[in-house]
């Protein structure tokens, strides 16, 4: 198993944990659920039985609610003894994973990523072909072999389409900024999240190495992502082989480019709230950035949600939970939505093309008329 991926201190984090259920409390899914057995403070038990017993411990009944959690690290926040949740989440399903626990669907995935290295199953020359959509799309930029920025698209803004409106605004703002980029077409593979999220850590790397040695070959300064999950990632797992490389997530960059004058941004009367995703917030700790460009837009009001920053409510989109537990997934998407749909607010922005797509799917579903944008898309409307 590689050593890049591999999570240690379970066992101490294990036998820290007090059984105060304080984060029961906050856990989006626990409360998707209502049992005990599908609680944060079960989970820890199940991950201590895993851990302690190992193959025994992995035919214990229930190990699969090791897979109902979002990793959305609200109960890390939350907990008095400062046990790092997620990272129990990931080393459990790690370990899961050693004995063969992990449900079908990610088994699945696991397939879909060795064989077409998406998580869509798709043929991966398909990855740059919403440039297709776009009317107004910088030439060659998925041929290009060297560009100071490389845009990392990821796997939900290659080929989902609900995404892809994202990635072409992203993209039509970066031309506009007349920034030196180049996506990687083709040779761009999954990040590996899923897999991480999966606790397949070992395939993960192979991809890792894939990609690293694809910027290499590009000689970029920066790569740039508007997926808060693959800037996570690269963040954590592949920012060690890629020294001065900046990563930067989209609305980094943004704050950035507004700041030094090469974007300018004209009158938006819009009344929006903005929502954290967990993996831009919680996980990476960036909270102004987003703001700081909404609030550029000359007439766009924000409204802060009730509950924001560090304490923002998870999409229901993340740790793999769409693809194994699509109606508890859906129920976390609609209970965030209620929450973020107060009077007055026109659209609900955030940062995050999984967390777009768990609003639309929720608003819809629910029959809310409310618009569900990410932050590249009002920039790109607001481009004078
Ligand atoms: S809040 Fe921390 S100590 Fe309390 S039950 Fe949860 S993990 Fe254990
Ligand atoms: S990471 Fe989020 S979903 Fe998972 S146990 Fe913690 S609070 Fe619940």
């Amino acid at each position: 198993m590689s050593d890049q991926f591999f999570f240690t201190g379970l066992s101490e984090e294990l036998a820290v944990c007090a059984r105060c259920g304080y984060c029961l409390s906050v856990c989006p899914t626990y409360q998707g659920v209502g049992w005990e057995s599908a609680s944060p403070r079960a989970r820890i038990r199940l991950a201590d039985q895993l851990h302690t017993d190992g193959q025994h411990g992995a035919d214990t009944l229930g190990m699969l609610r090791l897979y109902q959690c979002t990793l959305c690290s609200r109960c890390t926040q939350v907990c008095p003894l400062g046990i790092d949740l997620r990272q129990v989440w990931l080393a459990a399903r790690q370990e899961a994973t050693s004995y063969d626990v992990a449900p079908a669907e990610l088994k699945q995935m696991w397939q879909a990523i060795s064989t077409q290295s998406n998580v869509f199953d798709l043929p991966n020359e398909e990855r740059s072909e919403w440039l297709l959509y776009m009317d107004d799309a910088p030439e060659d930029i998925d041929q290009r072999e060297q560009a100071e920025v490389i845009y990392f698209v990821g796997c939900v803004s290659s080929f989902s389409p609900a995404a892809q409106p994202i990635t072409e605004a992203f993209t039509r703002v970066m031309a506009a900024a007349k920034l030196d980029f180049a996506i990687m077409g083709e040779a761009e593979r999954c990040c590996g999240y899923p897999l991480i999220a999966a606790g397949m850590t070992a395939e993960a790397e192979m991809l890792r190495q894939h990609n690293v040695a694809a910027v290499r070959a590009m000689d970029a300064q920066m790569v740039v992502f508007n997926c808060p999950s693959c800037a996570l990632t690269w963040q954590e797992f592949y920012a060690p082989d890629l020294p001065g490389i900046q990563f930067r997530h989209a609305v980094e960059l943004l704050a950035d480019l507004i700041k030094s004058g090469r974007l300018t941004l004209d009158e938006q009367s819009l009344t929006v709230t903005y929502h954290d995703p967990c993996d831009l917030g919680r996980n990476s700790q960036v909270y102004d950035a987003p703001r700081r460009v909404l609030t550029a837009i000359p007439g766009l009001r924000l409204v802060e949600a009730l509950e924001n920053r560090d304490r923002g409510l998870c999409c229901g989109g993340g740790g793999d939970l769409e693809m194994t537990y699509p109606a508890l997934a859906a129920h976390v998407a609609a209970r965030a939505l209620n929450t973020l749909t107060v009077p007055g607010v026109e659209a609900i922005v955030t940062a995050c093309p999984q967390c777009v797509r768990m609003f639309q799917s929720a608003a819809e579903d629910e029959g809310k008329p409310v618009e569900v944008l990410d932050v590249v898309q009002i920039i790109d409307r607001a481009l004078t």
